[in-house]
């Protein structure tokens, strides 16, 4: 399971962040994993508990969001979502492709808190 040491570092960069903006607390991060990423995110899910105890991101909120692979035809150059059934080009209908996204695992935003109140988000929760 890689994906304990990837949240490690997850955590490192958040806290970082937080430190930067003189936050106090982390209230909510959003990930970004690609669908054809190697990290698993049943097991991030799982682990995101135990990874921040005691952490900025103690009981912050959670949310996966996944991001589709998308390739580019070597033949045409045209970018489309690849998927398992169909992996040929719309355009020219080449099955040679590159992969150009969906194999990340990325902080796509982190939510955090100030002791004098301020809402990094800029939402209710
Ligand atoms: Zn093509």
């Amino acid at each position: 399971m890689h994906e304990l040491s990837i949240l490690m570092g997850m955590v490192e960069t958040a806290e970082q962040y937080a430190r930067e903006q003189h936050a106090d607390r982390i209230t909510g991060i959003t990930l970004e994993i690609g669908e054809m990423s190697s990290v698993v995110p049943e097991y991030v899910e799982f682990l995101f508990p135990d990874v921040t105890e005691q952490t900025m991101l103690e009981g912050a909120s959670l949310t996966i969001k996944r991001q589709p692979v998308c390739v580019a035809c070597r033949d045409c150059g045209q970018v489309y979502e690849w998927r398992k059934e169909k992996y040929r080009c719309p355009g020219c209908g080449s099955e040679s492709a590159r992969i150009v996204s969906g194999r990340d695992f990325m902080i796509q935003s982190i939510e955090i808190r100030r002791e004098d109140g301020y809402d990094g988000s800029g939402q209710d929760h």
